[in-house]
């Protein structure tokens, strides 16, 4: 009632096609709901490409990404309004709808604990927020893990990673993530976690450098399991990837 009367006074629109939404609906209408194409990797198949191409680097046990990052579309609308336009709402609600299909296909299975890629303090002073934090509550109240956003810390960018290539990227982010003090050499036993499966959430993989650079840095802890999910994977990572094994198609 009350969220009824105040969208009679302040009405909300879809983020992707404009249209006004009902009280019920949250940063997407239903029908964008609905039309929104899902990436390959959006069911976290066991072995799909995205888990593949990081295993180069890191063994991962699980990886998905929901939807697709494209410049050309207006669903890329949802992630930026997310990043840029402090709208943290918006990771908590597709975090939930993304975990409801990953949950029925067993995605979280085993998975301990949820620790969202941080982002450097001087981004979170001015953001207010960390849109990885948003997603990962959202994965949370779906799955009932918990998530812990202060085990790795991240240091300053050496330069802003949106204009380099790939491999650029993978060297600026190199050393970039510290894994805190108490969890290398653990007093406190909450603090140990040792051998404990953990679910790395990002917002969008351009690369896979961030992930991996984030993974790296938690395998530091003996025996950890690590899986990935991201709330998008961009449309260039995916050409990318095909170019580079075009045999696969
Ligand atoms: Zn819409």
């Amino acid at each position: 009632m009350l969220t009824a009367l105040i969208d009679f006074i302040f009405p909300r629109h879809c983020r992707v096609c404009g249209k006004r939404l009902t009280p019920t609906e949250k940063s997407i209408c239903g029908g964008c709901l609905v039309d929104l194409i899902l990436s390959e990797f959006a069911e976290g198949e066991t072995g799909n490409r995205l888990e593949r191409t990081m295993w180069k680097r890191l063994p991962i046990e699980r990886a998905a990404a929901f939807m697709i990052y494209d410049h050309e579309d207006s669903y890329r609308n949802l992630v930026l309004d997310l990043k840029y336009h402090n709208q943290p709402a918006i990771g908590y609600h597709i975090g939930r709808i993304m975990s409801r299909q990953l949950a029925d296909n067993h995605f979280f299975d085993g998975i301990d604990l949820i620790v969202p890629v941080p982002i450097p303090r001087d981004k979170l002073r001015k953001r207010g927020y960390n849109q990885s934090d948003q997603i990962a509550y959202g994965v949370s109240q779906i799955t009932g893990i918990p998530v812990n956003s202060g085990i790795i810390k991240r240091k300053q960018y050496k330069t802003s990673q949106t204009q380099l290539t790939p491999n650029q990227r993978q060297e600026n982010v190199k050393g970039s993530f510290e894994l805190k003090a108490k969890y290398v050499k653990p007093k406190n036993p909450s603090c140990d976690l040792s051998g404990k499966h953990i679910l790395i959430v990002d917002d969008v993989i351009t690369t896979t450098a961030t992930v991996q650079e984030c993974g790296k840095t938690l395998s530091q802890i003996p025996g950890i399991k690590l899986s990935v999910l991201s709330l998008a994977v961009s449309k260039n990572y995916i050409t990318n990837v095909r170019k580079a094994n075009p045999s696969e198609e």
